[in-house]
Formats: structure tokens, sequence, C-alpha cells
């Protein structure tokens, strides 16, 4: 089958991000592991340059620009943390950067962006095509636009998370992964199949943002209102072309999980294993880790049968 990345161009990303990006720590919990009644491992991408796993994406896609394209600079569109990756990767291999990013942002991803040296626009993100703003800048200024997650070198750069995560523990039953525009999970998707063949990947979205469920229900790509939710990092409208061509193939069922459920989850992880996690970064261990925070709707879902599969 042919797909928009192979475990080949995850390896060779791997290669690139060596001594750049963080090996992050693989971190288990026997009070996680009794709540969800299996042996858990956070791969703990927190802890990764920038505060996400989105250096990795973005370090891999800027590092593959030819001289010239790299003169002229890279702009992309974000609400947070691929444009700080981005921001830091062109700072780190001496490239302008131009970041649209939307201006309810947190303040705090808007400072840490400007803080790398990148030039900062910002939109609303109600009302305007960040899409069509970034195409028509990236245009007027020659810049190289870098997608945050509909791009190949951006899949197979995320998909390092999950190449260092089976290194590091061998196989597994389940990879449960956030989802917003799907680059993440495109990547460990591949990832998985290269690694741990017959590894379950599940794919987790916020209840109110579940494109990429209704996506794969229908069999084609969904559009939704902007969802809102406390996970910024996936009030996406719909998954990307090319990290649907792989999500459809590679991943097995998509969860959603209440904000309910995120913030119990955020307090779960500073108090048990003493790690700060965004409401977006908590989506996968907020599906996984604990039963009793599975929404009650995911067991009747045909698609999100969560609720029975992670404890076998
Ligand atoms: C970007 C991001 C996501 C979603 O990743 P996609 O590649 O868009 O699916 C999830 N969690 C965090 C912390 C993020 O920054």
């Amino acid at each position: 089958m042919n797909l928009p990345i192979s475990i080949a161009d995850v390896e060779a990303a791997a290669g690139r991000l060596a001594g750049v990006a963080v090996r992050t720590p693989v971190l288990t919990s026997p009070a996680a592991d009794s709540l969800a009644g299996a042996q858990l491992f956070f791969k703990c991408e927190n802890l990764q340059r920038i505060g996400a796993f989105k250096f990795r994406g973005a370090f891999n896609a800027l590092s593959r620009l030819s001289a010239e394209a790299r003169q002229h600079g890279v702009i992309t569109y974000s609400s947070g943390n691929h444009a700080q990756a981005i921001a830091l990767s062109a700072k780190l291999l001496g490239m302008p950067a131009l970041i649209v990013m939307p201006a309810d942002a947190p303040a705090v991803k808007i400072e840490a962006t400007r803080s790398h040296g990148a030039e900062i626009v910002l939109y609303d993100r109600y009302a305007q095509d960040r899409e069509a703003l970034g195409r028509s800048l990236a245009e007027a200024r020659q810049m190289t636009l870098i997608p945050p997650y509909d791009h190949t070198d951006v899949m197979a750069g995320q998909g390092t998370a999950a190449l260092e995560l089976f290194d590091a523990v061998g196989p597994l039953d389940a990879l449960f992964v956030c989802v917003g525009g799907g680059g993440l999970i495109s990547g460990c998707a591949v990832a998985a199949a290269a690694r741990s063949p017959g590894c379950r990947v599940i794919g987790v979205e916020p209840l109110a943002g579940d494109d990429v469920r209704q996506s794969l229900a229908r069999g084609e790509r969904v559009r939704i209102a902007v969802p809102q939710t406390l996970a910024d990092g996936a009030q996406t409208q719909s998954p990307g072309e090319l990290t649907f061509a792989v999500i459809r193939e590679r991943v097995s069922e998509i969860a959603t999980v209440s904000d309910e459920a995120l913030v119990q989850t955020m307090r779960w992880l500073a108090a048990h294993l003493k790690l700060v996690v965004e409401p977006t970064g908590c989506l996968a261990a907020a599906a996984a880790h604990a039963p009793r925070l599975r929404p009650q709707r995911l067991r009747r879902d045909p698609i999100s049968p969560v609720g029975e599969s992670v404890s076998s």
C-alpha cells in the first residue's frame, strides 16, 4: 500500500533529530497501572524542547530545505506548539520565521514564540481562514510554508516519538495517541506498524472536536465547526489530507475525552507522576489510564470500543 510516509522516512527523521531533540523519558507508574488494569508507559513529550513533540516535525521539515529556501525563511500558522517549534528550529538553523497565530492563543505560547525571535501575525480564529492567510503571506514573502500537520516531513518527524518508545520498551498491545490534525498519530502509526506489528493504534480526540472520528465513520474527511475545548492543540476542524490517508489505513479506533476528564487527568498526572501536562497532552492518558475517566458513550460507539479493550 502506498502511504504518504514510510518507516524509512521516520527513521531518516530520527537521524536528523539525533543530538538535537530530547530523547524524552518513558515513565511507568504502579498507580496508573492499577487504575488502568494494564501496564502503561508514558512517553513524556511534555519534556521535549518547547514542551511538546512538535519540535520533532518542525526541525525535520526545516532541516530538509535547500540553502536558498532557508534564506527566504519559513512561515506557518499554529495555535501554539507548532509555532514555537518552527520558531526554535528556524533559530537553530539560522532562518527567519513568520508565525500566524490566533489572537486568543494562550499568552504564554505567543510570548514563547516571540522569544525565539520569530515575527508574529495575529488573526481571529473564528472569522479568518488561517490557511488562506498563511498561503498569501508565504507567496508575498517567498517563504516556505510548513503547516502544523499535513506535511510528510512533519508527520515523519512526529513519528520519531513512537519510534523511540518502541525502541525503549519493545512491542506493545496498544498505543494511545492525542489527535488534532493527525500529524502525530500518522507518524506514530507508521512506526507502530513497523516496530510492533499488531499493536492497536488508538487516536484520542476531545469530545467537542471529534472530526477524525466522524471522518472515519463517514469514510471521507469531515469538516466541523471550530471546537470549543480546553484542548487548544486539538481545536482542528478536519484531519489533513495526507494524515487522513495514513489514519484510515493504520489507526484502529478513535476515542473521545471530555474537558472534565482532561482536567481530572491533569490533576492526576501532577499528583502521581509530578508532571505538568497541558490539556491537549492529557488526551491519551485520559483515555488510557483510568477506566473511571472513560466517557460512558465510548462503550456504545462501534468505532470507539476503548472501554472494553484497554484492560485486556
Ligand atoms: C499539536 C498537538 C497535538 C495534536 O497533534 P496533531 O499532529 O495535530 O494531531 C496534541 N497534543 C499537543 C500537546 C500538541 O501540541
